[in-house]
């Protein structure tokens, strides 16, 4: 057994035996433990993992809450109707407000959960339905099979299994084929729409799921305590769930509740020694959070998550676990060899004043390696984030297979069946070389959120993760399969580039200065690779600075220079053609 399955091990057998050895008090404690818990672990897939802030939490356990206790309270409606009603009115009001601030970026997201934390604050406490400042009294106890759940242990119970079970639905989120998507929201976006993910709704299905999270927590905790008020959901409140999910480990499932359990024991205990010490009451646990919190961003600033982590693995690698072999993927009838492919027609693409690509025109036939060169900043990179949709074009078209693709996003694009690498390394670091390959074959897949959470995706996440695993072979990594891409040197990190354009199963394949920080002998490997796929049917365009390496590979030649085309022919013509040793020897000086 790995140290983290033994670690989670133990603490499933303290939880079960908690209730039995622990005084009331401590259960009690406990039971607060895994109601933020629940609210931060949220929190985990939304800001670690997703990296959208949000200090508005705790609104949505307020939904939770206010819609249990005035159905019961006021119509006398069953807890689980309460149930039911605060989970759709939570998610209404999630997708209402996901809709508005999930596509702002930088810290416009933060300052808008910050402004409805407030404003839901103020209604919570004037709203005479709910209470007012008073709150709702005389919420009852839920009950299950006929048995009411009056007692701390009794609530323990529920309100463990409600938190393992959430804790676990996100442990396989994660470890499936949306999860890789959502690990690739934070700082990879362009590259995750470019192999067909949809970023904005993925965002949006993460802020639900946070949302949700949030108001079973606050459905629980009005059952638990009989009672609510808009003091539990004032703004501070989501400051602290922020602060345990940073400290424990804001981008690890488990680290919710090392933070959730650390935050509250502490919580409770500065509460009862602080206003001692200040000899008056007062919410002062809120200063030490506060001054805690400046070591640990300086020290850890990942969270205690992986300091932990570090210390069960001792040496630091993970195994490279070959995935299990599974039947293969289905494979795409590609166009016959020669019929027109890709065609660019008066392609321009401006930035400010600057002109990077201008009236481009080129064909590409399919099972061909076209050529794209010329010297730094001639525009190639643009062509590539043009005719990928990750950039829209000023002016011109582009066809592929003679359908117009330039009015469509990147993600439509690469349903065509149209993979590329990035001259900037593209990969998300902390993840391994396998899942990074993986994210390639993301639309070869289909199976949602939902059903990775009930790990129902686990045949077709076989076949994903062997397909991945063969492309890495085939690049020749099958060695580092399991290590984070970000310990790769970055002539291997291009290398996982290609493979994971390879698992899209690519019609056009477009590659992005594959050889440059490469040695010698991986060139060679690196021609012979592009070689088989042109052989296997795959097209190639290939940008590439080394023209050794260009000259023997590549059918034809395109050149540009300041964004023109300058050229266009085989390989020997371009080595004789003035115009280009111009341009390049122009390049060098
Ligand atoms: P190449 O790949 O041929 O080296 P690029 O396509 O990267 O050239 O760049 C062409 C020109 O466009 C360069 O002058 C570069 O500075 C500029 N450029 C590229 N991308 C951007 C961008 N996103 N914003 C502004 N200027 C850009
Ligand atoms: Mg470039």
């Amino acid at each position: 057994m790995s140290p983290g399955r033994i670690a989670i091990a133990l603490f499933i057998a303290y939880l079960l035996a908690a209730p039995f050895v622990l005084p009331e008090f401590y259960v009690t404690l406990m039971n607060y433990i895994g109601l933020a818990t629940l609210v931060t672990l949220g929190l985990v897939l939304l800001t670690g993992v997703a990296g959208l802030m949000s200090f508005g939490q705790q609104v949505f356990v307020g939904f939770g809450a206010y819609a249990t206790g005035v159905l019961t309270t006021v119509y006398g409606a069953s807890p689980w109707l309460g149930l039911g009603a605060g989970l759709a009115f939570t998610a209404v009001a999630a997708l209402a407000l996901g809709l508005i601030t999930v596509r702002l970026s930088g810290h416009y997201l933060p300052i808008s959960t910050l402004a409805w934390g407030i404003a839901f604050y103020f209604a919570f406490g004037n709203l005479e339905l709910v209470g007012r400042y008073d709150g709702i009294q005389g919420i009852p106890a839920i009950s299950l099979f006929g048995w009411s759940i009056e007692s701390g242990r009794g609530s323990y119970a529920l309100i463990w299994a409600v938190t393992l079970a959430a804790l676990l639905a996100a442990h396989n989120l994660l470890d499936s084929r949306s999860g890789r998507a959502i690990r690739a929201l934070r700082f990879r976006a362009v590259m995750a729409e470019s192999f067909g993910i949809d970023t904005a709704r993925l965002k949006l299905v993460v802020f639900l799921y946070a949302a949700l999270l949030a108001s079973l927590s606050g459905w629980l905790y009005a059952h638990f305590l009989h009672f609510v008020s808009p003091g539990a959901f004032n703004v501070n409140i989501g400051i602290e769930y922020l602060f345990m999910a940073v400290v424990g480990g804001a981008s690890q499932v488990w680290g919710a509740v090392i933070g959730a359990s650390l935050l509250t024991l502490l919580k409770e205990w500065l509460k009862d020694i602080l206003p001692r010490f200040f000899e008056q009451s007062g919410n002062y646990e809120v200063i030490v959070f506060g001054l805690l919190m400046l070591p640990l961003l300086h020290r850890a600033r990942d969270g205690l998550m992986p300091v932990l982590a570090r210390l069960g693995r001792r040496n630091g690698r993970a195994p490279a676990r070959a995935p299990r072999a599974a039947p293969a993927l289905a494979r795409r009838a590609g166009p016959a060899a020669g019929e027109p492919l890709l065609g660019l027609a008066g392609v321009h693409k401006n930035f400010g004043g600057l002109a990077a690509v201008r009236a481009l025109s080129f064909e590409m036939r399919a099972g061909e390696i076209l050529g794209l060169i010329g010297p730094n900043g001639a525009g190639k990179s643009t062509v590539f984030n043009v005719v990928t949709g990750v950039l829209p074009a000023d002016a011109g078209e582009v066809r592929f297979r003679g359908a117009r693709i330039d009015a469509l996003p990147a993600r439509r694009i690469a349903r065509l069946a149209i993979a590329r690498t990035f001259q900037h390394v593209n990969l998300v670091g902390g993840m391994s070389v396998l899942e990074n390959v993986a994210i390639g074959a993301h639309l070869r897949g289909a199976k949602g959120t939902a059903s990775a959470m009930l790990r129902l995706d686990r045949e077709e996440e076989r076949r994903l993760l062997h397909e991945a695993a063969r492309q890495v072979e085939r690049v020749g990594l099958s060695a580092h399969l399991g290590e984070p891409s970000a310990s790769l040197a970055l002539g291997q990190q291009r290398m996982v580039e290609i493979a994971r354009a390879l698992a899209a199963d690519p019609v056009l394949l477009l590659l992005d200065e594959p050889a440059a920080g490469l040695r010698f002998q991986e060139k060679r490997s690196l021609a012979a690779l592009l070689r088989r796929l042109r052989a296997e049917g795959t097209s190639i365009l290939l940008v590439e600075h080394d023209m050794d390496f260009v000259m023997g590979l590549v059918e034809r030649l395109v050149v540009m220079d300041f964004g023109e085309k300058i050229a266009e022919g085989l390989p020997h013509e371009i080595q004789a053609n003035p115009l280009v040793i111009e341009a390049y020897l122009g390049g060098i000086e």
